[in-house]
C-alpha cells in the first residue's frame, strides 16, 4: 500500500455558508464547487489548496453521520483523507493486518472518488479515509 499524499482534511461545519466567512473571505481558499452526496446525507465543498483540499462537510439530515459528530464533539476537524492508488488493494492489505475497517468495499464519495474509512478505533482516534481519483 502506497500513501501518495494528504488528498483532503474532512472539516464538520455547523454551515457551509457561514463557514466560507473564514476558509474563502479570511484565507482565499477559492470554492471550487458543492456536492450533495445523498447516501452519506452530507454536503461538501472543496477548497483546494496546493497539492490538497480543504472539505467543508455539512449535514442535510439530522441523523446524517455530520449531524452526529457535531452533536458529539462540535465543529473541527472531522477526518483526514489520504490518496491511494489502488484502494480494493489497500483494503485488502489492512484487513490482511487485521485492521478494523468501517467501509470493507470502497463506496462512492464526492467528486467520482472511490473512498473508504477505517475505523477510529484502529487509528487512535483519527477518522482516516483512504481515497482512489481516477
Ligand atoms: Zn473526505
Amino acid at each position: 500500500m502506497k500513501l501518495l499524499k494528504i488528498d483532503h482534511l474532512g472539516i464538520a461545519v455547523e454551515g457551509i455558508e457561514a463557514a466560507r466567512e473564514f476558509w474563502e473571505k479570511i484565507l482565499g481558499l477559492p470554492l471550487e464547487g458543492t456536492e450533495t452526496v445523498a447516501e452519506q446525507k452530507v454536503t461538501t465543498a472543496f477548497l483546494p489548496v496546493g497539492e490538497s483540499e480543504v472539505e467543508l462537510l455539512e449535514s442535510t439530515a439530522p441523523d446524517g453521520p455530520i449531524a452526529k459528530y457535531l452533536e458529539k464533539k462540535g465543529p473541527g476537524i472531522q477526518h483526514v483523507a489520504f490518496r491511494v492508488d489502488d484502494i480494493e488493494a489497500a483494503l485488502a492489505e489492512l484487513k490482511e493486518k487485521g485492521v478494523q475497517l468501517i467501509d470493507q468495499v470502497p463506496r462512492k464519495g464526492a467528486g467520482g472518488a472511490k473512498i473508504a474509512f477505517l475505523h477510529p478505533k484502529a487509528t487512535g482516534g483519527v477518522l482516516v479515509e483512504l481515497c482512489q481519483r481516477d
